[in-house]
């Protein structure tokens, strides 16, 4: 596996393949690192569909508000190196935050049509403005065929697709469904923050949103979100920030659930660990 840490260094390895064997296929997965089996999944499938497959592990300081979760964010490299050689990853992108962002950079602020201030983005203000400044900037350099994105991270998966429409990038975004715990727990970096008790009991998390796919049709969506909610306030230590149901492409808040592809969208902060899930419902 080719370790690379500058862009140019990048585009020199990929236009050497694409001299020896044109029209390759490159697939990209951008990730901040703290592999696990979430990740690994995104990375496979770019392996079966793709003839080159670079992961990068950057952890974006402008999609963090809180300077102190950026802190806390764990970083344990020389394992995810092994872990992405297994599996026959070919090249991991480490580059420096100066490498992304040189001092000529200037953040930009991309329309995203009141995408990004909902929901996570309420709650994290600029984040996905940081989350795009970043996309932006691999995709440009890079020009990928194809990007991989967890299904787990919902809310950017539909933010990643409308920059990607909104902007002259011609990266084809897939979305990998998510890995859970046994338990059914979504898998997270952040989950190693958890007590053990704390990380078997947070199954109430995806069980709430199960309630909601179980029962909508028959009690309706807001009797099966109160029914959500409630379960989730059952857990000491839980502070829930939103469980919503919302279009899948469009993320507007939904009455009724008739002709619509609708998804629920939850995140939870448990033990001081922001957690976030969703389930799709039609
Ligand atoms: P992160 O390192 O948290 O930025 O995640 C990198 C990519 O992995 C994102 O596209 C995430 O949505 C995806 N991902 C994270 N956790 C999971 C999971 N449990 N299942 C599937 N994809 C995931």
């Amino acid at each position: 596996m080719h370790i690379i840490k500058r862009f140019i260094d990048l585009k020199r390895l990929l236009d050497d393949k694409q001299r020896r064997s044109p029209n390759q296929i490159v697939g990209f997965v951008p990730t901040m690192g703290a592999l696990h089996e979430g990740h690994i999944s995104l990375i496979k499938e770019s392996c079966t569909d793709c003839d080159m497959s670079i992961c990068s592990i950057f952890v974006n300081p402008t999609q963090f508000g809180e300077s102190n979760d950026l802190e806390k964010y764990p970083k344990p490299i020389e394992k995810d190196i092994e872990l992405l050689i297994d599996i026959g990853c070919d090249v991991l992108f480490l580059p420096t935050v100066e490498e992304v962002y040189p001092p000529s950079y200037t953040q930009q602020n991309f329309d995203l049509i009141g995408l990004d201030i909902v929901f996570e983005g309420k709650s994290r203000v600029g984040h996905f403005q940081g989350v795009c400044n970043v996309i932006y900037r691999f995709f440009d350099q890079i020009k990928p065929h194809r990007a991989y994105f967890g299904q787990k991270d919902f809310q950017q998966t539909v933010v990643v697709k409308k920059l990607v429409n909104i902007t002259s990038l011609n990266t084809k975004i897939c979305v990998v469904p998510i890995k859970r715990e046994p338990n059914g727990l979504a898998m997270s970096s952040r989950n190693v923050r958890l007590s053990d008790n704390g990380r078997k009991k947070a199954a109430f998390i995806n069980e709430s949103l199960r309630l909601i796919k179980n029962n909508f049709r028959e009690i309706g969506l807001s009797k099966s979100i109160d029914l959500a909610k409630k379960h989730i306030l059952k857990y000491d230590n839980a502070k829930l920030d939103y469980l919503v149901v919302a279009e899948t492409d469009t993320l507007k808040g939904v009455e009724t659930y008739e002709n619509k592809k609708l998804v629920a969208l939850t995140a939870v902060n448990y033990e001081g660990v922001r957690l976030l899930d969703n389930i799709i419902l039609t």
